[in-house]
């Protein structure tokens, strides 16, 4: 008599599921039916997995949402214009803009040696750089690199209605 092909596997989530072992050697069938008996089914791996990816889409979906909120707040508190450009660029360059100055700020001025008025005038020619597109650009910057790239920035970098020019 052949070596059955056919296992009818329970599995560790409860359900039963038979499996068509055939392309297995006929003497690693059953061992292997063993290790699937210690796994979820078929059934309820796959919705474990979507599960998975949708809880970490929501997760991440609710990382962005606070940061954008926390960069709202700081552009609100610290008098920051409102970014221009296209609108699907403005989100991204408002997070960008929040992450790059903070950074500046904690290696400038709280690792470093540059004091409060340093800073603020800096902070003009943050406030100068209204263009969206700029700030995305720089998202992978150091926040040491922020004086040297605000002064690299051009003209077309200024917001239209910049009072500063
Ligand atoms: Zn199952």
């Amino acid at each position: 008599m052949a070596v059955r092909t056919s296992f009818e596997v329970v599995h560790s989530c409860g359900h039963t599921q038979l499996h068509d072992l055939s392309d297995r050697p006929a003497d690693k069938r059953a061992s292997f039916a063993r290790w699937l008996a210690s796994k979820d089914c078929t059934d309820c791996w796959k919705a474990a997995r979507d599960n998975d990816s949708a809880s970490k889409e929501e997760w991440l979906a609710a990382r962005r949402a606070a940061e954008q909120q926390a960069a709202a707040d700081w552009a609100a508190q610290f008098e920051m214009p409102p970014l221009e450009g296209p609108e699907k660029a403005l989100d991204w360059g408002e997070r960008s803009r929040h992450q790059l100055v903070t950074a500046a700020y904690t290696a400038l001025v709280t690792e470093g040696t540059w004091d409060e008025a340093d800073w603020a005038a800096l902070e003009e020619k943050i406030r100068t750089i209204s263009r969206a597109g700029w700030w995305i650009d720089q998202r992978d910057a150091e926040g040491t690199d922020l004086p040297e790239l605000l002064d690299a920035a051009t003209e077309a970098d200024l917001g239209t209605e910049n009072p500063f020019r």
